[in-house]
């Protein structure tokens, strides 16, 4: 019970139902890697309540997660390789191909696997180029096409771009192919207008926009495990530092376990960011850091940097101090972050 996630239940799930419901667009979940801070178990759970067909997951490992809650289409973002020992004749598996070659691999094989074409856009991650679409058109008929998938970057002009690479990838597959486009990264509104355009239909798959849509609904909180009063010079923590001042010792659950703390790399933008960012490391040098944990309306420095699964803050001796049992307000990237439980609200 140290780091949990609350969830106003209702809110969420009123959240979830207007955004998979758009006219005109499939809405395909993605459950992946920490689940979005809820675990990819509960998200096959909520994709099955919302009634979508198709559930994407990010690996092949991460099958055996959403598989007991989810029974329709299992759509692996990441790209299918030779190396990869897993199996091709499985119904409910969608493999996303993203070679020339591994299409032919796959094709070869004697199970007609279901395959998806992931096709470059400007995020250059995975994809056959559009100038080697030519080349797989013989190979899409040996394999059971599902469509061209397209993963667009956040900004800039996504849906020109998948105007564009969609109906090129589109006109050049043999016209029994499936004409389905598999998305991300569009509004609901603009996926069902490019679906109108392109004479297609357009899948779309979202992540963050779907479970993490509504913050207002969301709420991260740590548990006061215990508390201790410290005189100046007293000594505390891994690192034996001495108090300054006099002050309170707030032991809280949440760690580096948890992923608390540690945020992910994020691009410095503006002068502004990089003089706050030169200041806190400047802070840093002296030994405290700010840490996420709010207590009275403000967010308080660490007494010394997290421990596992639990962190120590400081705070000063004029405040009064939370009690065990309390819970704080911390601030996380919920897609870095590991909770002990849901309290479903
Ligand atoms: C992760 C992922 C998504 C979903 O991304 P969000 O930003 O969380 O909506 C969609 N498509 C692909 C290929 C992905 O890897």
């Amino acid at each position: 019970m140290a780091l949990t996630l609350h969830v106003d239940a209702a809110r969420w799930r009123q959240h979830l139902k207007r955004y998979a419901e758009p006219e005109g667009t499939t809405i395909v979940p993605v459950a992946k890697g920490n689940g979005y801070g809820f675990g990819n178990a509960t998200l096959a759970a909520e994709t099955a309540a919302l009634g979508a067909g198709t559930l994407a997951v990010g690996t092949y490992e991460e099958i055996a997660d959403v598989r007991p809650d989810f029974s329709g289409d299992l759509l692996v973002l990441s790209p299918w390789r030779p190396w990869l020992d897993v199996p091709t004749d499985d119904e409910q598996v969608i493999h996303t191909v993203s070679r020339v070659e591994d299409l032919r691999a796959l094709a070869e094989r004697s199970d007609r696997p279901r395959v998806v074409v992931e096709v470059l856009t400007s995020m250059r991650r995975h994809g056959v180029g559009v100038e080697q679409l030519g080349e797989i058109v013989g190979a899409v008929d040996r394999v059971r096409f599902e469509g061209i998938a397209l993963h667009l970057p956040l900004n800039g002009s996504q849906a020109d771009q998948a105007r564009r690479l969609g109906t090129l990838a589109l006109d050049a597959m043999p016209s029994s192919a499936a004409r389905t486009l598999w998305v991300s990264h569009l509004t609901p509104q603009a996926a069902s207008a490019l679906g109108r355009e392109i004479n297609a239909e357009v899948r779309l798959r979202v992540g963050s926009a779907l479970w993490l849509g509504d913050r207002g609904a969301l709420s991260a909180r740590g548990t006061v495990l215990d508390l201790h009063r410290v005189q100046r010079g007293d000594r505390y923590g891994y690192r034996q530092r001495g108090a300054r001042r006099n002050g309170w010792l707030v032991v809280v659950g949440g760690g580096t376990a948890h992923g608390v703390a540690l945020e992910a790399p994020s691009p410095i933008t503006s002068l502004r960011q990089r003089l706050v960012t030169a200041a806190k490391g400047g802070l840093e040098a002296t030994g405290r850091a700010l840490s996420p944990f709010r207590m009275a309306g403000k967010q308080r420095w660490f007494a010394e940097p997290p421990h596992m699964q639990c962190s120590m803050i400081w705070l000063p001796d004029d405040l009064t101090p939370p009690s065990p049992g309390d819970e704080l307000d911390v601030e996380v990237r919920f897609t870095t972050t590991n909770f002990d439980r849901i309290s479903w609200e």
